[in-house]
């Protein structure tokens, strides 16, 4: 879940900048003062409560907060996430807030707080006023709004602050700038929830076909390094021909092509849960580059999973594999075989060990039919979904 709290001054433009985030980013929105201003319309009792003070530029009681919002959220459990505008309004209200997101089992990402002076705030909000059809747009009840807003609500941001998850925005920027600037907010706090695998085995393990079957399972995106080097030969792109004849001179790709591709996918991957990583890191060098990675991208490694198969089994399937159409350049003969798996002992082993001792590896047994070892590495990635 992705739960926001919009902030600032009335006529900071709260309102304007949600429509444009919750299609985006598919938040249930729960203005207060909307709902408010829905039950004065129905006439209910909790209207007839709100309809003076909200007249008159007033905060209404906590109490009538906390049973709508209460409300609204039991009847929304199921959204992605809540974008709240309006509240938290009091510092009390901040702590009903971390109360209602406890009960929810979750927290508030971020309170992003529009900027904007006091004289902008009226003027928007007289010239709101002319057909906004809402009676506490007029000058009178506008400053009472404004004095409560700074009397009142400020205190709130210390609040965020303390907690770090406070975040300030230029609101008087135009309405794209605005929203822009709280795409990026929105977009880190996205990638801080990634679930991120990398999937280690021997070749012939099954890493490569079994990564491919999770990450169209559960909406990740498949990294396989190796992969990503042929597409770019294929497309004939700038890189690729860099590669094809790094390739000709009989030397190895270098590890800042392959960060560069890894990094064009972090950026491009937009609405993806995850990543599953299959061939990188392939050394020590690369596993520290991995994690740099990671981080600049606001993220980090949720699980390693390790296929274990025994090396006899290996040779089998290769040598199994090197008599079919699916035959690799790299697996057509028994030499190039046993280099494969003697590699990978000596570069890619030492590296599993390390994440052994920093992490944890995850073994999974990858003997039995593909359902099987897919329904062993399935539970593991589930596992992992419900520890974020
Ligand atoms: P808004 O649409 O957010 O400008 O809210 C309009 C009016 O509804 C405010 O001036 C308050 O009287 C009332 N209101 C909205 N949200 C709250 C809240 N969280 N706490 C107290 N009063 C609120």
């Amino acid at each position: 879940m992705m739960n926001i709290a919009l902030f600032g001054p009335p006529g900071a433009g709260k309102g304007t900048q949600s429509e444009r985030i919750i299609n985006k980013y598919k938040l249930f929105y729960i203005s207060t003062g909307d709902i408010l201003r829905k039950e004065i319309a129905d006439e209910s009792k909790l209207g007839l409560e709100a309809k003076n003070i909200i007249a008159s530029g007033g905060l209404v009681s906590d109490e009538i907060i906390v049973q709508i919002i209460e409300k609204t959220i039991k009847e929304n459990q199921e959204s992605k996430g809540f974008l709240f505008d309006g509240f938290p309004r009091t510092y009390i209200q901040a702590y009903i807030l971390e109360g209602l997101m406890i009960k929810l089992n979750t927290s508030l990402n971020c309170l992003i707080s529009l900027e904007v002076e006091e004289e902008e705030s009226v003027t928007r909000l007289l010239e709101r006023g002319k057909t906004s059809g809402r009676s506490d747009d007029n000058e009178e009840v506008i400053r009472n709004r404004l004095k409560e807003y700074y009397d009142k609500t400020l205190p709130v941001l210390q609040f965020y602050k303390d907690r770090g998850i406070y975040q300030a925005i230029n609101g008087s920027n135009s309405i794209a700038e605005v929203n822009s600037d709280i795409s990026v907010i929105l977009q880190e706090e996205l990638n801080k929830s990634l679930l991120n695998f990398v999937m280690f085995g021997y070749p012939g393990s099954g890493r490569g076909s079994q990564g491919l079957a999770l990450a169209k399972k559960y909406g990740l995106e498949y990294v396989a390094t190796g992969k990503m080097l042929d597409e770019e030969i294929k497309n004939n792109t700038e890189i690729g021909m860099q590669i094809q004849e790094l390739y000709n001179n009989g030397q190895l790709v270098p590890d800042e092509i392959v960060v560069r591709l890894i990094e064009q996918k972090l950026e491009n991957s937009k609405g993806v849960k995850g990543f599953i990583f299959k061939g990188f890191p392939r050394t020590l060098v690369q596993s520290y580059i991995l994690d740099g990675l990671l981080k600049k991208h606001g993220s980090s490694i949720a699980e390693i999973i390790e296929i274990e198969v025994p090396t006899l089994e290996l040779i089998k399937r290769l040598d199994a594999r090197s008599k079919t159409d699916r035959c690799m350049p790299y697996d057509n003969s028994t030499t190039k075989i046993v280099q494969r798996l003697h590699e990978h002992e000596i570069k890619t082993a030492p590296v599993i060990e390390k994440y052994n001792q920093l992490h944890g590896v995850k073994k999974i047994d990858g003997m039995g039919t593909f359902e099987e070892v897919f329904e062993r590495l399935s539970n593991e990635v589930e596992i992992g979904f419900k520890k974020i």
